[in-house]
């Protein structure tokens, strides 16, 4: 009732403030034009003199808006539509919460990501173009799709809806590699025939939580990690012959067992069910070892020209001392280690620094060591104690850096910075606290490494003013 009053008093629209008119019958949608987009792809539109976002809405066009009290407003038609708009290609994109800007054709995609990399980087120089993806589909080498129990205790396997914690079936995610797919959907059906419940997250009962797959796109290896609530597996050892039976290209089979009440995908727990328990994949001509909680790039494509943009702008003769910050399992300190003369890596997070080290060994990299710590605390140590370096690579998480760790750069005073970031914003900010301690910005390259979201990353080389 308080609903009804508070609405007559405050009209949302034309119609609403018509007199007398019961609150029921209203119409509960607005009628918005699109004036530009938000750095994460949402149409920017005003409603009662106030910015309105709306996902998948494109600059230009009119269209027809429901406005709920609580959440994103959302699209209900489209009077006028933009030219570069176009169906999405997925038929769960309107609800899903994993992409957001398939209504725009590939092109006007690559657009929008130059637009707000220009835009970012305008004080610095003019971005390169883009670097485009062939085949911007199927590019994920990890796949997760979580399961769930429905009202009638059904069991549903599949994704988030967009901000919410609601499952939708979903059995094909274009930008999933199909094999992984294809595996998820041979377990979902295999789960009533097992007599295997799917974890339900308001009881905290159930088998089944999430499956997650890895796949090694250069070795063709795959990971199959079944995340359960409960360490006891009913009719373990007929589940794995009839998967492996279905699947022949399954070469690990791993159970994490979560029993926290969270959203984290993986527990602390696991046992190998079958195979080594990781899988192998090539990046930038070594051999990397992925477990199943290792750190690596999920657009293995788009990696290689990410990471070989990145050693090409360090610019390396075989004789300088290259520090990689941020460095996670040591993919880029090892691919720069070839043409170094040594590498010294730092990483905060301990199992991905003995990852780093396992993997240098495995490629017989023997000029590259790596360090667990704060990596602005680390350079701070190394600044203090005089030590110099040539090239510092830094790809610090979306947050950015920080003031420790950049003015450290200043006064090891390296000839060159190459700065790979997943966020041109924070980005942006750290370059002017570089540009202000003496260096200068040369080029800027961003990368799709995310195709169909509006994620988009840039390497951006520093050279140090003469
Ligand atoms: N360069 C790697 C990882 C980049 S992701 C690659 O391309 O694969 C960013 C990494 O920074 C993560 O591994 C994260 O654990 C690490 N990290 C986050 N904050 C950190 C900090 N303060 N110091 C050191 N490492 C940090």
């Amino acid at each position: 009732m308080a609903k009804g009053k508070k609405n007559q008093k405050k009209p949302h629209n034309r119609q609403k403030a018509e007199k007398g008119r019961p609150p029921q019958q209203q119409p509960k949608t607005t009628e918005v034009t699109c004036t530009g987009l938000t750095d994460d792809g949402k149409g920017i539109a005003t409603w009662k003199g106030k910015r309105l976002e709306v996902p998948h809405l494109l600059p230009g066009e009119k269209a027809e808006v429901a406005v709920p009290k609580r959440g994103p407003a959302k699209v209900v038609k489209i009077l006028e539509a933009n030219e570069n708009r176009q169906k999405a290609p997925c038929p769960y994109f309107y609800e899903c919460g994993g992409c957001q800007i398939q209504h725009m054709t590939q092109t006007a995609q690559y657009d929008f990501k130059q637009g707000v990399v220009d835009r970012l980087m305008k004080p610095f120089g003019k971005p390169e173009p883009i670097m485009t993806m062939e085949e911007p589909f199927g590019y994920r080498n990890k796949n997760t799709m979580t399961f769930g129990e429905g009202k009638k205790r059904q069991v549903i396997g599949g994704l988030y809806a967009a901000n919410s914690h609601d499952l939708i079936e979903v059995d094909r995610c274009l930008i999933h590699d199909p094999k992984a797919d294809a595996i998820i959907g041979t377990i979902k059906k295999m789960l009533s025939s097992f007599k295997l419940q799917a974890y339900n997250e308001d009881t905290g009962r159930g088998f089944l939580r999430h499956v997650l797959i890895k796949v090694g796109k250069t070795s063709g290896q795959v990971m199959v990690v079944l995340v359960t609530g409960t360490p006891e597996f009913k009719g373990k050892n007929n589940f794995l012959k009839a998967l492996r039976r279905d699947h022949p290209e399954i070469t690990t089979i791993i159970q994490n067992i979560n029993t926290r009440r969270d959203s984290m995908v993986l527990g602390n727990q696991e046992k190998v069910l079958f195979g080594k328990g990781f899988i192998t994949d090539t990046l930038g001509g070594l051999e990397f070892e992925i477990s199943s909680r290792s750190f690596y790039q999920i657009n293995p494509v788009q990696t290689e020209k990410l990471y070989g943009k990145a050693v090409e702008l360090a610019g390396l003769s075989g004789k300088e001392t290259v520090i990689d910050a941020y460095c996670g399992i040591g993919t880029i300190g090892l691919i720069a280690s070839k043409q170094a003369g040594n590498v010294i890596g730092v990483e905060m997070n301990k199992g991905a620094v003995k990852d780093a080290i396992r993997n240098s060994k495995h490629n017989h990299v023997k000029n590259a060591r790596f360090h667990q710590d704060d990596a602005g605390e680390f350079m701070t140590k190394m600044a203090a104690a005089g030590e110099k370096a040539d090239v510092v690579i830094l790809d610090p998480p979306r947050s950015g850096s920080d003031e420790a760790f950049l003015s450290s750069v200043a006064k090891l005073a390296p000839s060159r910075v190459v700065y790979v970031s997943c966020n041109p914003e924070t980005q942006a900010r750290d370059l002017h606290y570089l540009t202000k301690q003496g260096y200068n910005v040369q080029e800027i390259q961003p990368v799709d490494m995310f195709p169909q979201t509006y994620h988009v990353e840039t390497v951006v080389l520093l050279t140090k003013k003469s």
